[in-house]
């Protein structure tokens, strides 16, 4: 029995049904994935214990000398990796990574564009509820109707008129590739920094299989528990030129002590990430899309844009009539892990949604090929078809649950006992 089953019987049985669900379920969620034990082990050490307000032989507190060793470690891997001039890796979450890039190159009330969120951008790039709609003049870039992708003669005409201090490029819900060397032009053109969030395919940029945005954006963020498959928390790459002010930002600006122990995470994922393996990995991610995309649209379902470029699919439930929200549901009842989204122009609310987004990074890491998204896509087809079908989610979810079964999952059936 470990620690924690000694400590505290009752987290300890929580975590332990957790556990269960990630090894049953069939988890496409786009934005997850299985770190490894070596990442999971990093980020429950003792670096928990530590402050270290400040960055490597510049902090407030004595006791520091590994914490320096730790984040330069962090830092210089993370340079390596993403071929940039300066990163910091204390960024709590994309979010805060967020916060801190405009508080360095914004004033609030100063014009920033990003997109549309119901077509895709982030809570982050301008909601109303959110912190950057408040402080931030938004100005959204949309897909165009037709292709569903972005529109980038549209985005340049609004980028001349709206004249932006900040383009933002990066989305969450977008399934296809993203033309950072045409958003460096723009801003260029229009005297704005853009900057990119490439939160959903750092691990895609990391595995070669995405254009990188480093060479283009003068700063770059990013959350390191998606394709990248690190600890929960982010991190920001900049030029030279940038690095003060976005450190500044980050802190004291918008944070106080560093996480140690997820650094220590990001410093393990940087390096797997580094490795030739993981090159194949995110490969086989953008392969096993495809392949699942394939067998939706065999099933007759439509997908946003007609199919995917990298991890994500967006489905359009109109195709199967019904709702994203009644998709979700009836695939979670079947053991399939999903989330509702708006497609572009949704007629629906934000809340119950047309549209169903899927990931194949997380069954990626588990060893899933095409021929297993094959058969993934055709319990969705299945479950989309006859939602409230009469035993139907249970005959799914026992043959899903025992499939699931035989694929170990990283950092939980792939340990040594
Ligand atoms: C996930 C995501 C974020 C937010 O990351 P959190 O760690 O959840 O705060 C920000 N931007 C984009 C594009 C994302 O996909």
């Amino acid at each position: 029995m470990d620690a924690l089953h000694r400590g505290d019987p009752e987290v300890a049985a929580i975590v332990d049904r957790e556990t269960q669900r990630q090894i049953e379920t069939l988890e496409l969620i786009a934005s997850e994935n299985y770190a490894s034990s070596a990442v999971l082990g990093a980020t429950g050490s003792v670096f928990t214990n530590k402050y270290a307000e400040g960055y490597p032989g510049k902090r407030y507190y004595a006791g520091n000398v590994h914490s320096d060793e730790l984040e330069t470690l962090a830092i210089e891997r993370a340079k390596q990796l993403f071929g940039a001039e300066h990163a910091n890796v204390q960024c709590t979450s994309g979010a805060e990574a967020n916060m801190a890039a405009y508080l360095a190159f914004a004033e609030p009330g100063d014009t920033i564009m990003g997109m549309e969120l119901t077509q895709g951008g982030h809570l982050t790039h301008g909601s109303p509820v959110n912190f950057s709609g408040k402080l931030y003049h938004f100005v959204p870039y949309t897909v165009d109707r037709e292709s569903e992708t972005i529109d980038m003669d549209a985005l340049r005409a609004i980028a001349r008129d709206a004249k932006p201090r900040i383009i933002v490029a990066g989305a969450t819900a977008y399934p296809r590739a993203i033309d950072f060397k045409t958003f460096g032009e723009i801003a260029r053109e229009v005297g704005a920094l853009l900057m990119v969030d490439m939160a959903h395919i750092a691990g895609l940029v990391a595995g070669g299989v995405h254009e990188s945005p480093v060479p283009h954006a003068g700063l770059v963020t990013s959350t390191t528990h998606k394709t990248l498959r690190g600890p929960r928390g982010a991190m920001a790459l900049s030029t030279l030129e940038n690095a003060d002010a976005l450190d500044r930002a980050v802190f004291p600006g918008t944070q106080g002590g560093p996480h140690l122990h997820s650094i220590a995470g990001k410093a393990v994922a940087f390096a797997e990430a580094l490795k030739p393996e993981f090159k194949t990995y995110a490969r086989q991610i953008v392969a096993n899309a495809a392949a699942l995309a394939e067998g939706l649209i065999a099933g007759g379902i439509r997908l946003v844009s007609g199919g995917t470029d990298n991890h994500l699919i967006l489905v359009d439930c109109n195709s199967a009539n019904i709702s994203g929200l009644k998709a979700q549901n009836a695939l979670q009842g079947a053991g399939i892990i999903t989330n509702r989204n708006t497609i572009p122009y949704d007629e629906r609310s934000a809340y119950v949604t047309s549209g169903l987004r899927l990931g194949t990074p997380a069954l990626t890491s588990r060893g899933m090929g095409p021929a297993e998204m094959k058969q993934v896509a055709s319990w969705i087809v299945r479950v989309l078809r006859d939602p409230d079908g009469d035993g139907l989610r249970e005959a799914v979810r026992d043959e899903v649950a025992s499939f699931a079964k035989g694929y170990p999952v990283p950092g939980i059936t792939d340990r040594e006992a």
